[in-house]
């Protein structure tokens, strides 16, 4: 699904990433864990192809191509998806409007013909219990004024409804309380499908004993120094990072 090799990126002259080697196959959750300021959020932003983030070395290729080559329009409609840190705001434009628009541009993009309007309030519907959100919330604003945990629910929804291939979460349990924090591994558990991978970003344990990793690596200071079972996790938690750091060191 998606193969990192010795991928370096510079944030202007800042080397950010040292050399990162990923693979993760079709099917597989993954976590990265790791220390504040190690990389985790600068691997999510150039997957996702933010600007500003410079590869400097390395490729990363996803079902078989070039991603760095792709838009980042084209990467989501090819079903990367990405819940970042911290979720954007969009005034004036309703989640309902921008479900439907990001659906059907996948589904252009994929030859299928555009949902009709009826199935699509019906599929919504469904997503939006399954994730126990209130209906309301389709109607507002895109993230306008929502609480923390109310957009990284809306994150897991927007998931749920373009089905990618490839979703990356970005410190998803950032900001949920424990009820809420269930809710939403509910949601990510309900999408785990043989030909969907999930790349977790996480500082903390507590979100991976909802949703059960089937590798975890530990990013630090730029490069995977360690990878292990769901273990590593426990153990990381126990030890904290800096027992990694001195193996490495
Ligand atoms: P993490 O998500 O693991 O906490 P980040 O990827 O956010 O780490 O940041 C890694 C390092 O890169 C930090 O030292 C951070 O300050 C730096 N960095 C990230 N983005 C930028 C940016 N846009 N400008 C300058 N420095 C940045
Ligand atoms: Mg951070
Ligand atoms: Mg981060």
């Amino acid at each position: 699904m998606l193969s990192i090799k010795n991928l370096h990126v510079s944030v202007g002259d800042k080397p950010i990433l040292k050399g990162v080697n990923l693979e993760i196959n079709a099917g597989e959750v993954h976590a990265i864990m790791g220390p504040n300021g190690s990389g985790k959020s600068t691997l999510s932003h150039v997957l996702s192809g933010k600007s500003g983030y410079n590869v400097t070395e390395g490729t990363v290729t996803y079902k078989g191509e070039d991603l760095l080559e792709m838009d980042p329009e084209i990467r989501a409609r090819e079903g990367i998806f990405l819940a970042f840190q911290y979720p954007v705001e969009i005034p004036g434009v309703s989640n309902i409007y921008l479900l439907k628009a990001a659906l059907n541009a996948m589904r252009t993009h994929q030859g299928l013909p555009e949902v009709d309007a009826f199935d699509f309030l019906t599929l919504v519907k469904g997503k939006v219990k399954l994730l126990q959100m209130d209906e309301k919330f389709l109607y507002r604003s895109v993230n306008e004024g929502f609480s923390g945990g109310e957009k990284k629910r809306n994150e897991i929804l927007q998931a749920a409804i373009l089905e990618p291939s490839m979703c990356i979460l970005d410190e998803t349990d950032s900001g949920l309380d424990i009820d809420a924090l269930k809710v939403v591994a509910a949601g990510v558990n309900s999408l785990r499908a043989a030909d969907r991978s999930f790349l977790m970003i996480t500082h903390y344990q507590r979100l991976l004993g909802y949703i059960k990793p089937d590798i975890v690596h530990v990013l630090a200071d730029g490069r995977i120094v360690k990878s292990g079972g769901p273990e590593l996790a426990l153990e990381l938690e126990a030890k904290g990072y800096s027992w990694v750091e001195e193996q490495v060191a």
